[in-house]
């Protein structure tokens, strides 16, 4: 298999073990979404739609198209068969069948954090393209990504569990959209708690604990390999842990770190001049 399919295997795998209709805060989530659509939006665009929960409350008022390239998330999006659907398309996110200005609104969640950088910019040129009026973006805000990763016992990759590659904040979400000026930002979700990169770092390689579990079901973005399970270790290293704990305590403490919504959400508006 090539880089490529592992990659294609790592979502269709992640998709085959994921349901996002089942998880309180993406329930929450939706409610917030459908506010946020403005007024007089007829036509969606959802990029990266996944097995489609918020795709399905957003077709409830509006006529959505849905796109996502993994095939298992679309045969589960098809499954939930929404009546009102306006169309499903299997394509990458940065190459999309679609006229210029194809939907009122286009919308993306949980999906840009996935994306290698050159997808990203194709992505977000994309999503400029496809926008008549307005984008509703949403991703993780300022994640620590170190905090989620895992370690392949096979070829020894760091990967993010969920293949989260960036990390956003709001001033970032703008630059990819330069055609567009932010008129709403939102925060929702889990509460964070305060992380630093090089602390996860020790309570991975010192600690060994990996963001990994018994009955953990994922593939190698790398190599493919499936059966990763989570290292074994002693007092010791627990006994290291929990120093790593208290430090990121005092330490997110004296810098008035406190646990933040897992995610952000934008909405965007064309700018008259484009
Ligand atoms: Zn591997």
């Amino acid at each position: 298999m090539t880089a490529e399919s592992h990659q294609a295997a790592f979502y269709d795998r992640h998709w085959e073990h994921t349901s996002t209709a089942a998880d309180p805060h993406i329930v929450a989530k939706g409610d917030l979404v459908l506010r946020l659509v403005p007024a007089g939006v007829r036509t969606i665009v959802d990029i990266g739609c996944g097995d489609g929960y918020l795709t399905h409350r957003l077709a409830e008022h509006h006529q959505v198209t849905a796109v996502d390239r993994s095939q298992v998330a679309l045969q589960r999006l098809r499954r939930l068969r929404a009546p009102d659907l306006a169309g499903v398309i299997e394509a990458s996110a940065d190459a999309i069948p679609l006229p210029d200005r194809a939907a009122d609104l286009v919308f993306s969640s949980q999906m840009l954090e996935h994306l290698p950088e050159d997808v990203l910019r194709g992505a977000a040129r994309e999503m400029q393209r496809l926008a008549d009026r307005h984008l509703l973006v949403t991703v993780p805000h300022r994640e620590t990504l170190r905090r989620r990763y895992a370690r392949c016992s096979a070829c020894g990759l760091e990967f993010h569990i969920d293949g989260h590659l960036h990390a956003f904040d709001a001033a970032a979400l703008d630059r990819l959209f330069p055609d567009f000026e932010r008129v709403h930002t939102e925060f929702a979700g889990p509460l964070e708690p305060p992380a630093y990169t090089s602390v996860e770092w020790l309570r991975q390689h010192l600690c060994r604990h990996w963001w990994m579990w018994d009955s953990l079901k994922i593939a190698c973005p790398r190599c493919g390999e499936t059966s990763l399970r989570k290292p074994r270790r002693g007092p010791l290293r627990r006994a290291a842990e929990r120093g790593l704990d208290r430090f990121t305590e005092f330490w997110s403490r004296r810098e008035g770190r406190v646990p933040e919504p897992y995610w952000i959400i934008t909405l965007y508006r064309r700018k008259a001049s484009t």
